[in-house]
């Protein structure tokens, strides 16, 4: 690679949800629903090469996610938004990824684990004991958003993480607990520039305010506006660019794989 470092989006279909689960601002109820990109960030950095989540499991739409799971957010995704098809653009095999980061494991973060068997996975620490007890429930609704195969095809080297934590000069990942017990963000700098990718901390523009506007159900409403709040703290202290997880207007307009979003 000719950069020491080239930051990528990768487009990975987008969910179709609620609008009220998403922005809610508590009054009657909306029905509209509203399009989420489902993305993840990949690093070629000099010291290695990185995934920031994985999308939705392929078989998400036929059976690999319970019904309840396909009727609240149902995927669409081309062929040309699978994983493997995504890193291809960049020129980069799944067996060249040597570092997965999870934020969280969520269906639409955590999908696509058996593309990486030898990559180091680094997870939040206080994510992984809930949702591998969640999966087990044998009542889908009470399942929290994750998926047992999910965690099944997870690579074997895992590493649980639970506070901020410099991976690589110039990334490091940010504790920011509240969507979910121990949610991880992404803080990439060089060259000048600051990009903060705060994941479900903050869905949208809309959510992240000011002022910040919780989501209908996060693990913990008041860590997660703290965590915000901590986000757009670290926006001004650096100048930073932030990259909502799922805000369809941003994303349209922002350069997606085979175009680097940054290179140094
Ligand atoms: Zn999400």
């Amino acid at each position: 690679m000719k950069h020491k470092l080239e930051v990528y989006l990768l487009d990975l279909g987008s969910l179709h949800a609620k609008r009220e689960s998403i922005v809610c601002r508590g009054h009657e109820e909306d029905l509209s629903r509203m399009d989420l990109p489902v993305m993840a960030v990949l690093i070629r950095h000099r010291e290695g090469v990185l995934l920031f989540d994985t999308g939705c499991r392929p078989d998400a739409m036929e059976g690999g996610w319970p019904d309840n799971m396909q009727q609240a957010f149902p995927l669409t995704r081309s062929a040309g938004q699978a994983l493997e098809r995504q890193l291809s653009l960049c020129g980069v095999s799944p067996d060249q990824v040597d570092t997965v980061v999870l934020s969280h494991l969520h269906l639409d973060h955590a999908g696509n684990g058996r593309l990486f068997p030898h990559a180091r996975l680094i997870v939040p620490a206080a994510d992984y004991p809930m949702a591998c007890r969640s999966v087990c429930e044998e009542e889908p609704t009470r399942r929290g958003g994750y998926i047992r195969q999910d965690l099944e095809e997870l690579p074997a080297k895992v590493v649980q993480i639970g506070r901020d934590t410099q991976l690589f000069p110039g990334v490091r990942l940010l504790w920011l607990p509240g969507h979910t017990p121990g949610l991880l963000g992404m803080m990439i700098s060089g060259g000048g520039k600051t990009i903060l990718f705060p994941s479900d901390a903050v869905y949208t523009a809309a959510n992240y305010g000011p002022p910040p506007l919780s989501p209908r159900s996060p693990y913990d409403k008041a860590l997660l506006l703290q965590s915000m709040e901590r986000v757009r703290k670290l926006q001004k202290e650096f100048g930073a660019q932030v990259i909502f997880s799922h805000d369809i207007e941003t994303w349209k307009t922002l350069p997606k794989a085979p175009q680097p979003l940054f290179a140094e």
